[in-house]
C-alpha cells in the first residue's frame, strides 16, 4: 500500500502552495485517476511520488517504508514513470527500451532482460521501430516509447502524467489496457493524470479530484457525483451509466 501523508510543496519560498497538505491510500492493484483542471497540482504531486523532485513537507510511504529513506536503485526498481515532457537519449527503439532494465542490470543486460523488452516491444506493436532512433520518431511513437520503459522494468507502481494526451483513439485503448493489464496481471498499483473524462472512466477505480493544490475529494468510482465534476472543471458535466459502464458528457452550448 502506498501511504501519503500531509504532503505540501512550494516551488518558491513564501509563494503560494502547488499542493497544501495532501493525504490518501492507494491500495496494490488499483487504478487510480488524478482528474483536476491546468495548474491544479497533479503534476507536482506525481513529480513527488516519483521522487522527481524531493518532499518537503508530508510522507510518501510505500509498504510501511518511507520514500525518503529508499536509495535511488530501490525506487527506480519500484516506480516506473512515464512523464508529460519526454526525453531521449540518441538511441534506437530497442536499446532505448532496454535501458528501462537498467536498474536490475548487473554489467549487462541478461536473456531475461532481453526477453521482456521484446515481449512489451511486441505487446506496444512497437516492432517496426525497433532499429530507428527514437528521436525521430513521432509525439505518440516516443509516448509509447516512454510506456515500453516503464512497463519493462515490472514496476510495483506505475505512474503515467496524461499519457493518452498525443495518442491516436486506437493507442489510447492500447495504452489503457495495457495499463489496466498492468494492475491486474502484475498487482502493480497505478496512478494516472488525464483529461478525458470518459476514459478517466473506463479504466479508473479509484478518483483523486484536485483543484488549486487541495485535495478536493478521494472517491471510488461509483460514488463521483456531476455535481464534484462540475466544481472541478467549473463546466457543466452529466454522468450516464449504460448497464454499470459511465460515461461523461458536456452539458454546455457554444
Ligand atoms: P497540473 O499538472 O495540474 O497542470 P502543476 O502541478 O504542473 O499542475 O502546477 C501546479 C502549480 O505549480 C501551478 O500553479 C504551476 O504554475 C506551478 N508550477 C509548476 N511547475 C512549476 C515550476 N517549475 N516552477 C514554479 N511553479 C511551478
Ligand atoms: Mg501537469
Amino acid at each position: 500500500m502506498i501511504k501519503i501523508t500531509n504532503l505540501s510543496y512550494s516551488y518558491k519560498k513564501g509563494s503560494k502552495k502547488a499542493l497544501n497538505n495532501i493525504s490518501f491510500n492507494l491500495n496494490d492493484g488499483e487504478i487510480c485517476v488524478v482528474l483536476g483542471p491546468n495548474g491544479a497540482g497533479k503534476s507536482t504531486l506525481i513529480s513527488l511520488l516519483t521522487s522527481s523532485r524531493k518532499i518537503q513537507d508530508g510522507n510518501i510511504e510505500i509498504d510501511g517504508k518511507s520514500l525518503m529513506d529508499m536509495n535511488f536503485s530501490t525506487r527506480n526498481k519500484l516506480i516506473g514513470y512515464v512523464p508529460q515532457a519526454l526525453e531521449f537519449g540518441d538511441l534506437p527503439v530497442y536499446e532505448t527500451v532496454l535501458l528501462g532494465r537498467l536498474p536490475y542490470f548487473y554489467f549487462s543486460p541478461c536473456k531475461g532482460d532481453k526477453e521482456t523488452t521484446a515481449n512489451i516491444i511486441e505487446r506496444l506493436s512497437l516492432t517496426p521501430f525497433i532499429d530507428r532512433n527514437v528521436n525521430e520518431l513521432s509525439g505518440g511513437e516516443k509516448q509509447l516509447v516512454a510506456i515500453a520503459m516503464a512497463l519493462v522494468k515490472k514496476p510495483k507502481i506505475l505512474v503515467l502524467d496524461e499519457p493518452t494526451s498525443n495518442l491516436d483513439l486506437a493507442n489510447q485503448i492500447a495504452l489503457l489496457k495495457l495499463v489496466k493489464k498492468a494492475a491486474k496481471e502484475e498487482n502493480a498499483t497505478v496512478l494516472l493524470s488525464m483529461h478525458d473524462l470518459n476514459q478517466a472512466l473506463l479504466v479508473g477505480e479509484h478518483f483523486l479530484l484536485v483543484k488549486n493544490g487541495e485535495l478536493l475529494g478521494d472517491y471510488h468510482k461509483n460514488d463521483l457525483k456531476e455535481e464534484v465534476l462540475s466544481e472541478l472543471y467549473g463546466v457543466t458535466i452529466q454522468i450516464n451509466d449504460h448497464e454499470g459502464q459511465l460515461s461523461a458528457s458536456l452539458k454546455e452550448n457554444i
